[in-house]
C-alpha cells in the first residue's frame, strides 16, 4: 500500500507531466525523446517537491499532532520537554504549540487538584485522628462514673478532672484549627499597626510568671533598636507567634540550666526576631517537615506537655500572611533557634500602643 504523501505525489507529479508534455507538443519541432526527457523531469520534480512538502510539512505534523493527543489521552505528558520549534508562519506548528500549552494548562490544573485532594484527605485524616483521642478520653471516664464509679467521692473527682482535662485539650486543638483556618481562608484579615515589639515580648514573657514550668529557666530578652523596636503588624496575630515559640522553647527544655531567648535586631527596613533555646533540638530529619500540621516529633511528650501539634503550623500560618517567613535551625541536644523579620513601623502611633 502506498503512503498517503506517496499517492497524493505521483497524482501531483503525473498532473503536472502530463500539463508540461502536452503543452510541450504544441511547440514545432520536437522530437520524440524531447518529450520523454521533459516528461520524466518534469515528473520527477514534482514527484520530490510535492512528496517532501506533503511530507514532511503536513503529514508529518499531523502525525506530530495526533500522536501528542493520544499521549494526552494516556496522560503522558513527557513530550513537554521536547524542543518547541519556531512557530512563525506555519499554521500547523502553531497548532501543535497551542495544544502544548493548552496541556501543559491542564496538566497543572490536575496537579493542583490532585495535591488539594491529598491535602483535604490527610487533613481530615489528621483532625479525625487528633478528635479521637481526648473525646473517647473523656467519654471513658464519663461512662466509668455514670456505671457506678460517682458513688465513690475520690474516684469521682478524680475521673471528672480527667475528663475536664481531655475536653480542655479538645478545645486546645478546635481553638488552634480554628486560628489555623481563619488566617489560611483569609477571613481574619491581618489588622496592621504600629506597635512596639519589646514590649510586646515582655508581655509574652509575662505570661509565664510564676508557672512552674519556667521556674528553673532563664527567660532572657536582649535588643539592638536604639531606643525600642517598633513594628507595623498584627499586634495580636504576632503575640501568638511569639507565644508559641516560646511556649515550644520551655516545654522542649532539657532539665538544667535552660534559657530562652528573644533577640530583636535592626536592620534596614525590617525587624529580625530571633528566638533561641538549648533546648533538646529538633532532628535535621525533621526540619523540612516541622512547621506541618500535626507533626510531632516525640508525641507524647507533646500530648503531656498540652501540645496540640498545631503551634509551628499557626506561626508559619501567621508569619505567611504578614508576607514574612520563618527559618529555624536546630540540633538534638544544643537547641533551636526560630527567625523571622517584620517590616519596621513607626513610634508616633502611640494611641494604639
Ligand atoms: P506541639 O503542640 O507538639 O508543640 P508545634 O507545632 O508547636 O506542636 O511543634 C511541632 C513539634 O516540633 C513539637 O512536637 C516538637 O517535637 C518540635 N519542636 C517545636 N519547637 C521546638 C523547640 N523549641 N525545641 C525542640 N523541639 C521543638
Amino acid at each position: 500500500m502506498l503512503s498517503k504523501s506517496k499517492s497524493v505525489a505521483l497524482l501531483t507529479a503525473a498532473a503536472v507531466s502530463i500539463i508540461t508534455t502536452s503543452f510541450l507538443s504544441l511547440v514545432e519541432g520536437v522530437p520524440l525523446s524531447g518529450h520523454l526527457v521533459v516528461f520524466i523531469l518534469s515528473f520527477s520534480s514534482a514527484y520530490i517537491l510535492t512528496y517532501f512538502t506533503v511530507d514532511v510539512f503536513i503529514f508529518g505534523q499531523i502525525e506530530k499532532i495526533n500522536e501528542r493527543i493520544n499521549k494526552l489521552r494516556a496522560e503522558d505528558f513527557s513530550f513537554f520537554e521536547e524542543d518547541t520549534q519556531s512557530i512563525q508562519g506555519n499554521p500547523l506548528l502553531r497548532i501543535n504549540s497551542e495544544i502544548l500549552t493548552y496541556a501543559q494548562t491542564k496538566q497543572q490544573e490536575i496537579d493542583e487538584l490532585k495535591k488539594a485532594e491529598t491535602f483535604r484527605r490527610e487533613f481530615i485524616a489528621d483532625i479525625s485522628h487528633e478528635l479521637k483521642t481526648p473525646i473517647f478520653a473523656a467519654q471513658g471516664f464519663v461512662h466509668t462514673l455514670l456505671d457506678g464509679a460517682e458513688k465513690d467521692k475520690n474516684v469521682r473527682h478524680r475521673f471528672l478532672k480527667k475528663a475536664a482535662k481531655s475536653l480542655d485539650a479538645l478545645d486546645r486543638i478546635v481553638q488552634d484549627l480554628l486560628t489555623i483556618s481563619e488566617v489560611e481562608t483569609g477571613v481574619a484579615k491581618m489588622e496592621m499597626e504600629n506597635f512596639n515589639i519589646n514590649s510586646l515580648i515582655m508581655e509574652v514573657y509575662g505570661q509565664f510568671e510564676g508557672k512552674p514550668e519556667v521556674e528553673d529557666i532563664d527567660l532572657r530578652f536582649t535588643m539592638d533598636c536604639p531606643d525600642s523596636c517598633f513594628v507595623f503588624a498584627d499586634r495580636h496575630r504576632i503575640f501568638q507567634v511569639i507565644l508559641n515559640l516560646v511556649s515550644n522553647s520551655i516545654k522542649y527544655q532539657k532539665e538544667t540550666n535552660a534559657v530562652v531567648e528573644a533577640n530583636l535586631v535592626e536592620h534596614e527596613k525590617d525587624i529580625e526576631v530571633i528566638m533561641k533555646d538549648n533546648g533538646i533540638g529538633i532532628p535535621e530529619k525533621h526540619h523540612k517537615r516541622i512547621f506541618e500540621r500535626f507533626y510531632r516529633i516525640d508525641k507524647s511528650r507533646s500530648k503531656e506537655k498540652g501540645g496540640t501539634g498545631l503551634g509551628l503550623s499557626i506561626v508559619k500560618h501567621i508569619l505567611e500572611a504578614h508576607q514574612s517567613q520563618i527559618s529555624m535551625k536546630s540540633k538534638p541536644n544544643e537547641g533551636s533557634e526560630f527567625r523571622f523579620k517584620l517590616p519596621k513601623g513607626s513610634p508616633y502611633n502611640w494611641s494604639k500602643e
